[in-house]
């Protein structure tokens, strides 16, 4: 075992701090770096512009943390990223794909700046961005890293060395914040140009060497700490085998903390957030370092035996009680955090402080901005008035109020006994409200039988829809559901919310677009129509805003991908339809063509995951509940006419555990409450789901199990190269082929291209056409450009079939 040196530091700063968070929310209170960054890439700003705005919001955040509390030495994170955090890694490493060579200059080893951060992020007229895929089981995405044998992978400077130097600035000593390298390999996917069987973990000692020196960087700026985030410890869902991860977390490490590859470096608190590290702990002791933060929300203390049979030494690590939920958004139990830190200390041999179980990222700023003047907050008069009852948001900690749980049990039931008292009283408001329980609700899920799981066999659903829906040519083109999001449709929405619109206006400018949406998809000659989804501010909470047991937030933005953010419902308590959700919408669309009009539904497991769930009802109950007032919603669309329903779950992915012994149960209740909510039809009614992600094989059997009648799924970005396990699915699928997360507009050819690659995989019979995902994120002349490319590549593939 390599024995670790002490690093360069002064004394005073060796120690980690009591009390700290893993990370912060980035994207500003008032979302000042989504505005940054879109005026930005409009043009509207210089690049200039945008670092002083950046520049900006990393002064305010990290004024505001010591000012919450967080005052000893290393205790404030620094983790502010333009973008994203892995992207932060792949600029710091130089590693990017050869399609962007041209952007970077080889010979110099200076910081690559901006113009290629957002070309990978965002593509360029040239070429595809890379990748997006959800980080863990959050909805927060970041960019694959692509790495082949030749990519280049040496230390180029990261901008965290100046974010130490500005905080010292500000008299903070503040702790970077780094995805690490196994997680950053096990994250990134072979390049296309990769020869079979290689792995970008088979790069790691050169990556390990980037990181060297990028400690010694940051040490030189005066950081005494570094956090590098291994996520990729606690989950199995590698291809790489377990053994190897473990062999390659001890390597990674031993090298960084001995003293070969540098004077100086940072101790290293290495970050096991979204669940049980297990074992996984082994090879960092192994390798020495000097801190470790425990997941001990979703996952329990270390064992005192290794699994062979050997007392793990505890004693020479920091281990931090990560017992304030950074993935949620209710009251931490202070008393039950206190036990769980003093069974910690119990186990430990070394220092115990405490921290989140995650970054902070996933959860918006503060709850003072959902209340009330009452709460003497009156700077927040802009932002209209309470949306969330007051009762409820007495139950809440976002990220401010989460350091301030933090700080309370480092701090102790005694000498925080304010804040403990506080604490007990809010959990027992919660435990007896009225609302969390309807017993009506909770009586009907107990009549549940088989049957209300599942439909008839597929081949009489297929012979059944074919007769009902008889004008589909072969491959028919449709869309996800949304049209661009105008600023038109913006301002109506932000006027109804000031009372400037009254609900009839806003309801006929929602109704016009429908019929613009219309005439336009008729126009472009689409086959399967939707009515554009104008009225939906976001795809959960418009249900959960028509679903008894939410209720929504004002100001409680938390960062989906690059500028945007979502705001999720907080579900608080036992769920029902009071009235129908989308059936006017549905219907007025379809009485203007005379194409079928497909119904539009959010599904149980992505309403679920987008939103906040209640802590104190098992997953399953809840959709459940969720899944029958979506079923009463898909009965009234098919009695009015509706043929086809999509019932979106591009959660399902995201909410797969980290450990494939828990995907069982997890599949289990997940595809039931889909089946709940979508098994009530007629044969010829077409139940369509999508997805979003482009990770099929993990998961194909589940999609199986749904039992849509079609499924739409990511596939332009990945080059659909997920189809050959589709082989042996029956059903329809509709591979995307219009990567909409960039405004690039593909050309026929390219998607002709792709979609003879899906006919490699996928029956002519079975083959739809559509985008990657919906189009609210897009503007209408990329729209309209690619949607008339789509319809003419399916014409032109048609006309071969
Ligand atoms: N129907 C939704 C839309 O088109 C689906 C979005 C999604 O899957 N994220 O916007
Ligand atoms: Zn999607």
């Amino acid at each position: 075992m390599p024995s670790p040196t002490a690093p360069s530091t002064s004394p005073d700063a060796a120690a980690l701090p009591r009390a700290t968070v893993l990370g912060y929310p980035r994207i500003g209170r008032d979302r000042e770096l989504k505005r940054a960054l879109e005026s930005h890439w409009a043009g509207r700003t210089s690049a200039a512009d945008l670092a002083e705005a950046a520049t900006a919001l990393r002064a305010a955040t990290v004024t505001r943390l010591r000012d919450l509390g967080l005052t000893e030495p290393s205790s404030v994170p620094l983790d502010f990223a333009h973008y994203d955090q892995v992207l932060d890694v792949t600029l710091a490493l130089g590693a990017v794909p050869e399609r962007f060579a041209g952007l970077v200059d080889p010979a110099a080893s200076t910081p690559l700046g901006t113009d290629v951060e957002f070309a990978l992020a965002r593509g360029t007229a040239e070429q595809p961005p890379l990748e997006m895929t959800k980080w863990f089981d959050s909805n927060y995405h970041y960019l694959v890293p692509e790495i082949g044998p030749l990519t280049p992978l040496a230390y180029r400077g990261s901008s965290r060395v100046a974010h130490v130097r500005e905080a010292a600035g500000l008299g903070v000593v503040g702790r970077p914040v780094l995805v690490g390298p196994v997680t950053y390999l096990l994250l990134a996917k072979a390049s296309a140009d990769a020869p079979a069987g290689f792995r970008p973990l088979d790069r790691l000692d050169e990556v390990v060497a980037a990181y060297a020196l990028l400690l010694a960087d940051l040490a030189a700026a005066g950081a005494a700490w570094v956090q590098l985030d291994e996520p990729a410890l606690v989950s199995d869902l590698w291809e790489v085998p377990r053994e190897e991860v473990t062999a390659a977390t001890e390597r990674a490490y031993a090298a960084l903390t001995s003293a070969a590859v540098g004077e100086a470096r940072p101790r290293i608190l290495v970050a096991a957030p979204y669940g049980r590290l297990g074992c996984a702990i082994d090879p960092l002791l192994a390798a020495g370092v000097e801190a470790i933060a425990l997941d001990l929300v979703r996952g329990e203390l270390p064992a005192p035996t290794a699994p062979d049979g050997t007392t793990r030494d505890l004693s020479g690590v920091t281990l931090l009680a990560g017992v304030v939920d950074g993935h949620n958004v209710w009251r931490t139990d202070l008393d039950a955090a206190a036990a769980t830190v003093a069974a910690l200390a119990g186990v430990a041999g070394g220092p115990v402080g405490v921290t989140t179980s995650t970054s902070l990222l996933h959860v918006p700023h503060t709850v003072a901005d959902e209340l009330d003047d009452a709460s003497g907050d009156a700077g927040r008069s802009d932002l209209g008035p309470a949306t969330l009852p007051a009762r409820v948001a007495g139950w809440l900690a976002f990220a401010d109020e989460k350091i301030g749980e933090v700080l309370a049990v480092a701090a102790g039931p005694e000498a925080a006994a304010a804040a403990f008292e506080t604490n007990r009283a809010a959990l027992a408001d919660r435990a007896t409200a009225p609302g969390v329980v309807d017993p009506a609700v909770r009586a009907r899920a107990a009549e549940l039988s088989a049957d209300s799981f599942s439909r008839g066999p597929y081949a009489q659903r297929r012979a059944a829809q074919e007769a009902a829906l008889a004008g589909l040519p072969t491959l028919p083109t449709t869309t996800i559901g949304s049209f661009p999001q105008t600023p038109e449709l913006r301002l109506a929405r932000a006027a109804l919310r000031r009372g400037e619109l009254d609900a009839a206006a806003y309801a006929d400018a929602m109704r016009a677009e429908v019929g613009r949406v219309i005439a336009l998809q008729e126009e472009l000659g689409l086959d399967v129509l939707v009515h554009g989804e104008p009225e939906r501010n976001d795809m959960v909470q418009y249900f959960a805003e028509l679903l008894d047991g939410f209720a929504v937030t004002r100001n409680g933005w938390v960062q989906s991908y690059g500028s945007r953010c979502t705001r999720p419902s907080i579900l608080w308590g036992d769920v029902s339809r009071p009235e129908p959700m989308t059936l006017a919408w549905a219907t007025y669309a379809a009485s203007l063509t005379d194409k079928p009009v497909k119904g539009m539904l959010t599904g149980p497991v992505t309403i679920l995951a987008w939103s906040f769930v209640r802590d104190d009802l098992p997953l399953g109950e809840t959709a459940n509940q969720v899944a029958l007032a979506l079923r009463d919603e898909v009965a009234d669309l098919e009695a009015a006419g509706i043929g086809v329903v999509q019932v979106d779950e591009p959660a399902l992915r995201e909410l797969l555990p980290l450990r494939s012994a828990d995907h069982e149960a997890y599949l289990d209740w997940s595809v039931g409450s889909f089946r709940l909510a979508t098994s009530g039809v007629r044969p010829e009614t077409q139940i369509h789901t999508h997805l979003c992600y482009s990770e099929f094989e993990l998961i194909l059997p589940a999609i199986d199990a749904l039992d849509a009648d079609v499924t739409s799924i990511e596939a332009a970005r990945s080059r659909m190269e997920l189809l050959p396990a589709a082989a042996g699915f029956e059903r329809g699928i509709g591979p995307g082929v219009w990567d909409i997360h960039s405004p690039r507009v593909p050309s026929v050819e390219e998607l002709v291209e792709l979609l003879g690659l899906a006919l490699d995989s996928v029956g002519e019979r079975q083959l739809w056409v559509n985008p990657d995902c919906g189009l609210k994120t897009r503007g209408y002349a990329e729209t309209r450009a690619s949607l008339e490319n789509l319809v003419e590549a399916a014409r032109t593939v048609r006309s071969r079939v």
